[in-house]
């Protein structure tokens, strides 16, 4: 078919771009199988799709045998097809400092399945035959070539899963060793800039344990590591503004991906369930058990059957801890920069002015500690702006410099008693299924990303811009197809609780992988983790709860 589709291409040069569309189907190169999936209409479309199947690369069992080297060898087969595409017309999506599965390159037995977009060439409004014959019958063909194991840099990539599945065996060891995450001697926190994820090169201060939670821990590959141990329980890092507290708490929200070699944060992990909590003014909140937070509104409202249109920052923030809890996370990370100060903490000479029944919330600090006590849930808390939290916090890590030092005895004798309020936890909710639909008033599927702030989910925009842990916009387009897969695949089903509901899409997802979510969708998605499918699920205004229990 190889020379059936050049002569094809050629002959339609300069032919009305339509005439594109007649490309669709398989074409059989010998070594690999083009399918040529969707076409655009016209050359200012989003890009058309290819999909490249290639039985045989002689890939070792060793690289896919076992799903984490499975999913590293793909990744970096993946970044490496990107270099070698650099220049042409045709596209792959991979990822940034994440290792994260994705529909674009997934390793079959021994080969390789790779989605790419292209632009498919024109002059105008007219096919430009000759470039599209290069890209496809000689660009790609080269390709698949150069993706050989024989042809790539074999240590390279046996390297970069190691680097993987040493991250991956240092957070199975966070639980047993009563951690909720490892920072190891020597990482390198800082970035290179605002908008830029590659990690800072000039001036880094390389993390340096306290000794006192200097922990030490075996690897596979690596052998030995040493570095700071984050225990169980309530978390306290303080110190001066610009010393590296956001810093830290940004690489622990990062802790639950692993992270590229030479990205710095390799060997800096967290928990798989930690959730990043936040104010988030102006959101929806969809019947919530806000009541260990909030107690008697004003509007007389049942507050464990909360519900509102336009959440303010506290309630919002009331609201993500709860449905935080409600889907599984035992670690919760909290920064003072997005918190709502009426929420975190109550001074004394408020409550002597504002008593009793006038104030519905209850702070975060009456509850933080029931909350790991009673639910084990624990807390990494950075707070540089009050002391109040040192009376409930099990360990205090002062950050100088970008330099922790553990000042749990300094501030334990700087510390009040504190009589704590009581958390129950959040009633569970049935989602009404018929409520998350993606269809649109024309009765078509659409699911679709916005930049990073919206999911288009049918006829809703969800707006994603608070959810913080979504390390890849892929992630936000795979939310997406999650949500359709919670009811298509009827995962919601016999009124399960989204609790429930989230079990059963883990364990699909575990049995097939990334393409359960979309095997015949035609764009670029990744992974998100069940948090970020109930975060965007919870932020859907259509949502509609239909049981509490
Ligand atoms: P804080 O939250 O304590 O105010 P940030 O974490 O926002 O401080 O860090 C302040 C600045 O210091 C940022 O520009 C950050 O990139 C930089 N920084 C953080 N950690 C380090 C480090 N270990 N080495 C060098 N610079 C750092
Ligand atoms: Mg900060």
């Amino acid at each position: 078919d190889e020379a059936r589709l050049s002569s094809e291409l050629l002959r339609m040069d300069g032919a009305s771009y339509g005439r594109y569309k007649s490309l669709k189907g398989d074409w059989d190169f010998g070594d690999f199988t083009l399918t040529v999936q969707r076409v655009q209409s016209d050359p200012f479309a989003p890009p058309s799709r290819v999909r490249v199947l290639v039985p045989d690369t002689g890939i070792p069992k060793s690289a896919w045998g076992d799903p984490v080297r499975r999913r590293a060898t793909a990744d970096y087969l993946g970044r490496r097809a990107r270099r070698l595409l650099r220049g042409s017309l045709l596209k792959i999506d991979t990822g940034g400092q994440e290792v994260i599965e994705r529909s674009s390159c997934q390793l079959t037995d021994g080969g390789i399945d790779l989605r790419i977009g292209i632009d498919l060439p024109g002059h105008g409004r007219r096919i430009d035959g000759r470039t599209a014959e290069r890209e496809l019958c000689r660009t790609l063909p080269d390709l698949v070539d150069d993706l050989d194991w024989e042809e790539i840099d074999t240590e390279e990539a046996v390297a970069f899963a190691d680097t993987v599945a040493d991250t991956v065996a240092l957070r199975a060891q966070l639980a047993e060793r009563n951690l909720v995450a490892f920072v190891a001697e020597g990482a390198v926190l800082p970035r290179r800039s605002g908008v830029s994820d590659e990690p800072m090169t000039r001036g880094a201060v390389p993390f340096s344990p306290p000794e006192s939670l200097r922990v030490s821990v075996d690897l596979p590959h690596r052998g030995t590591v040493s570095g700071m141990g984050v225990p169980e329980g309530i978390t306290l890092i303080v110190g001066g503004g610009f010393h590296g507290k956001s810093t830290l708490l940004h690489a622990l929200e990062r802790g639950v991906y692993d992270h590229v070699p030479g990205d710095g944060r390799e060997l800096v992990v967290t928990r798989d369930d930690a959730v990043k909590i936040r104010a988030e003014e102006g959101r929806r909140v969809e019947r919530v058990d806000v009541s260990p937070f909030v107690r008697n509104l004003p509007t007389g409202a049942d507050t464990s059957d909360f519900r509102t249109e336009n959440a303010s920052g506290s309630t919002s923030q009331a609201a993500n801890i709860c449905e935080a809890v409600e889907a599984g996370s035992h670690t919760l990370l909290v920064d003072e920069d997005s918190t709502a100060t009426n929420l975190m903490i109550r001074d004394e000479r408020m409550q002597a002015l504002v008593h009793g029944d006038r104030e519905p919330l209850v702070p975060f600090i009456d509850l933080v500690r029931p909350l790991y006590r009673e639910h084990g849930v624990s807390t990494v808390l950075v707070m540089g702006g009050s002391g109040d939290y040192f009376d409930v916090a099990d360990q205090v890590v002062m950050l100088d410099a970008y330099h922790p030092h553990d000042v749990t005895d300094q501030a334990r004798a700087l510390a009040h008693e504190r009589v704590d309020a009581d958390f129950t936890l959040p009633r569970a909710r049935v989602v009404d299924p018929a409520s998350v639909d993606d269809t649109t008033a024309r009765g078509r599927g659409r699911i679709k990303r916005r930049d990073t702030d919206v999911l288009v989910f049918g006829e809703s925009d969800i707006d994603v811009r608070a959810i913080e842990q979504f390390a890849d916009p892929g992630q936000i387009t795979g939310a997406g197809l999650a949500l359709r897969e919670l009811v298509g695949g009827r995962h919601m089903d016999g009124a399960r609780t989204l609790a429930e509901a989230l079990d059963s899409l883990d364990e699909a997802l575990g049995r097939r992988g990334v393409t359960l979510l979309g095997s015949d969708f035609g764009g670029d998605y990744v992974l998100p983790r069940r948090y970020e499918v109930a975060a965007v699920l919870n932020r859907l205004r259509a949502l509609r709860v239909a049981d509490l229990r």
